[in-house]
């Protein structure tokens, strides 16, 4: 896929909903990706501001390949402006550290010297950087490691369509489910990341999401139940959601932590609803995977860590009811 279109005088960005239209020399909204001229020039590409090996289970991602590290890489820049942001640092720029250059066959080395089963493009937003993450995934693939985006949600369709068979994971923020919000403190539209959400399931592509619950901003148990809502009508009662505590952070430094009874409550809430599969992060709770069948315990964990794994030919060990998921 091209990146970018004509239009005018202008460059039409691709990557992102937003469609920025750039004329020579301009920068989009994310900070990062800029018309100089012949073409749209993705900044970052090669240029990293963070490079770790983490537990998959840190994406987070607890229903594809668990107990496994992934490679996980960010730039720098974002196309949102979420004022409760837990990596501004690098989000909220786009001074690019010109030093730490990696070409896709290092990384791909790297992964495959580390053992890591996957690639994750996280950290900041991936799609503002997916030239760069789809030259590595393509690579990676070479040598059957897997690549996991981490996102706002906020692709262009172009995009979206361009990550089958190339992106095999998720893990997307689904952040509020009130519009005004998404429009006027985070960036992007709501409507255009659930459209997102149910695009990539359609794609088979694996999905999970996260919601960070913020205090007073998306606590209520009315918004709570709307985005379970979303999810089961939408999505199906087997989508994993990831609840996760909020910490004050950036522009939210006089909210509170979130307290367990807000990740109690949400939970609740998505198990009368009837989800499968609800973690709570951030938090001191157990988060096992609970077989939807017969109630046996499937995954053990103990904070990012796997203590014991009885999932079988991606099924219950005793009762053979499958788990939706990639395990090995
Ligand atoms: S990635 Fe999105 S925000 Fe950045 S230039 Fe492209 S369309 Fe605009």
């Amino acid at each position: 896929m091209q990146f970018y279109k004509e239009d005018k005088d202008r460059l039409v960005c691709l990557l992102c909903s937003y469609y920025c239209k750039l004329k020579v020399g301009q920068r989009g909204v994310c900070g990062v990706n800029k018309n100089i001229g012949e073409k749209i020039d993705c900044l970052v590409y090669g240029y990293l501001s963070a490079l770790n090996i983490d537990p998959i289970e840190k994406k987070p991602l607890y229903h594809f390949l668990p107990n496994t590290s992934s490679l996980s890489l960010g730039t720098v820049g974002c196309n949102f402006r979420c004022s409760f942001c837990q990596n501004w640092q690098i989000s909220q720029t786009s001074n690019i550290n010109k030093n730490n250059y990696f070409t896709v066959n290092e990384i791909v080395n790297i992964a495959k010297e580390k053992n890591c089963k996957s690639i994750s493009y996280t950290y900041n937003e991936a799609t503002i950087f997916y030239p760069f993450a789809k030259d590595i995934a393509i690579k990676a693939k070479e040598f059957d490691i897997k690549s996991v985006f981490v996102s706002n949600g906020f692709e262009s369709a172009e995009v979206i369509d361009d990550m089958k068979g190339i992106i095999d994971a998720f893990n997307i923020d689904l952040k509020s489910f009130d519009k005004n919000y998404y429009k006027k403190s985070l960036g992007g539209d709501l409507k255009t990341v659930c459209d997102n959400l149910v695009k990539i399931k359609k794609n088979s592509i694996h999905l999970e999401i996260t919601t960070l619950i913020v205090p007073s901003k998306n606590d209520s148990k009315q918004e709570l139940e709307n985005i379970v809502k979303f999810i089961k009508e939408n999505l199906g009662l087997d989508t994993v959601w990831h609840i996760s505590a909020f910490h004050p952070d950036f522009k939210e430094l006089d909210l509170q932590r979130t307290k367990d009874e807000s990740l109690k409550m949400a939970f609740d809430i998505a198990k009368s609803y009837g989800l499968n599969y609800v973690y709570m992060g951030n938090s001191d709770f157990e988060n096992h995977t609970i077989c939807k069948n017969c109630g046996e315990v499937l995954i053990k964990r103990k904070y990012f860590e796997v203590k014991q794994n009885k999932i079988v030919n991606n099924s219950c060990f005793k009762c053979k009811t499958k788990v939706d998921g990639v395990f090995i």
